[in-house]
Formats: C-alpha cells, structure tokens, sequence
C-alpha cells in the first residue's frame, strides 16, 4: 500500500532552537530536485507520499552487504573487486555498522556555519592499500540492457555517492574521488523463472565533485529561515512535476467548498438569529 502523506508538527524546523537542525542525504536531495516541497516537508512536516518500498530492492542489498561482510572479516578483496583491477578490500571500522544506519545515525556532520547536522547512511566503504577509503553504493535494477557506466546513472545516484564523500572527508578520512556504483540488474530474459532471478553485478566507477555541497546547505538554511514559498523546482523535465497542478486546483477547490459550506452556514445562523421562530 502507498505510503500516506500528512502533516506532522515534530521533526519541522523551529527558527528559535539553539539544537541543530537535522538534515539526511535524501532531504538534500529533495531541496536539490523540488524547494517548494522541501518548504513544506522541513518547515511544516508536509510529506511527498513515498509509494511502496522497493522490498526486492532491500533484499538485493541485505544479500549484498552480507557477501561484502564475509570477505571484510577475512581481509579479502571480492572476485567482482579484483575483476575490474581494482585494488581495494572492505573497510573494517568500529563504527561501519554505525554509518550503515541512517535510521539511528548514519554518519553525520554539523556544518557550523548554518547549525545543520548533515547526516546519511552509506551501504559499504572499501579501502585502498594506502588507507584511502571508496564509498560504495549498492543499486538493483531489472532493464533490458542494465546500466554500466557513469551515464546510465541517474542525477540523484551521483548527488548521493557526492554527499556521503563529503561527509567522510568532513570526518577526517582521506576519501578518493572515485566512488564505486554496486548495480546488480536481474536477467528477465531467462526461459523460465523457477523461482530465481537471476542477477548481472557490474560495477560502475563513478569520480565525485562535493563543490556544490556547501553552497546548497546556505541556501537550504536560507530557505528555512524565509517564509516566502519557493517555486516548484524544474528537476522533472524542465517544470513542475505531474502532482502539482493536480495538488494546486485539489487544494483551491477544497478551500472554495470549505468557504462555501462556511458562507451557507452563516446565512442560516444569521436568518435564525432575526426570526427565532425559524
Ligand atoms: S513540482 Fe510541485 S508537487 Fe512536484 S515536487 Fe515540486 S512542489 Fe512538489
């Protein structure tokens, strides 16, 4: 079932707390695609619906990071790793499991100059033999032709690879600029399905530039602070997307029937109160 969307007081911004303001990767990224709905998720607790989760997907990752895991306990790099000659094996650190939960904390940064604490949850880190570390995203997908190099990789992929480097580098790692895509894309094409899928992994190399970083979370506090509502952002093919204009006449319609009903109400209060006998 969809997820529903609705206002909730707790978590909105609060322009007088002296507390920084919590931000996660993926509200960066709505701010980035759309400010107006990032205005009223971050400064009123209304939510975009978030549609059903992609449960394959999870699986895809628990199985994943599970087969990481093994070779991060041995010290060993992973067969896919060396085929591509890449030198590198998975990063052990006390606080991995830490940084894999962005439900409790991820890891995190507090940008000084606008009290945000920017925070996100990272699927695996591997290191180089010299200690630089690679952050590594884990994708699952079902296409014809899957992807497989850096311009099969949506915007947002490459935003999220970007912020979790930054904030890596923010917490004192050395951080190579080439982040790795895990994209496992299951084979729909095989003769019978037999209760498997089947599944191509490749990697995709993608170089991160976390410039843009900084300067966006000036605006987004700008934003926060501004009680002027931003335009709809142009991240969905150049204009709004579909639920806007949808959103905008629902929302005029329901406010015209509720001053209706209102206007009606008042007219028969008002008549009562001439004639009481009504
Ligand atoms: S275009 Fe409109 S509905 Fe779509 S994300 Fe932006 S504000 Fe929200």
């Amino acid at each position: 079932m969809a997820g529903g969307s609705s206002a909730k007081p707790w978590g909105v911004f609060d322009p007088t707390a002296a507390a920084p303001f919590k931000v996660s990767r993926s509200k960066i990224d709505l701010f980035v695609e759309c400010p107006r709905c990032a205005f009223l998720d971050l400064k009123y607790g209304v939510k975009r619906p978030s549609g059903p989760s992609f449960t394959l997907n999870n699986a895809v990752d628990e199985l994943l990071k599970r087969e990481f895991d093994a070779l991060r306990a041995k010290g060993e790099p992973h067969p896919l790793v060396k085929a591509y000659g890449i030198d590198a094996v998975p990063l052990k650190h006390e606080k991995l499991d830490e940084w894999r939960d962005a439900l409790k904390r991820g890891i995190a940064y507090l940008h000084e100059p606008t009290n945000l604490l920017v925070r996100g949850g990272v699927d695996d880190v591997w290191t180089t033999r010299s200690g630089k570390l690679i952050i590594v995203d884990y994708k699952a997908t079902s296409k014809k032709v899957g992807p497989s190099t850096e311009n099969d990789l949506y915007d947002s992929y490459k935003r999220q690879m970007e912020v979790y480097q930054w904030l890596f580098r923010k917490n004192g790692f050395p951080v190579s600029p080439k982040g790795y895509f895990v994209y496992a894309n299951g084979n729909s094409d095989a003769e019978a399905f037999d209760a498997k899928l089947e599944f191509d992994i490749k990697l995709i190399p993608y170089d991160g530039d976390d410039a843009w970083i900084e300067p966006l979370l000036v605006r987004l506090k700008a934003m926060l602070l501004s009680h002027e509502i931003p335009a709809p952002g142009t991240a969905f093919g150049g204009g709004p997307c579909d639920f806007c204009g949808y959103r905008d006449a629902a929302g005029k319609t329901l406010m015209m029937i509720h001053f209706e009903q209102k206007a009606k109400k008042t007219a028969v209060h008002q008549a009562a109160a001439k004639e009481p006998g009504l």
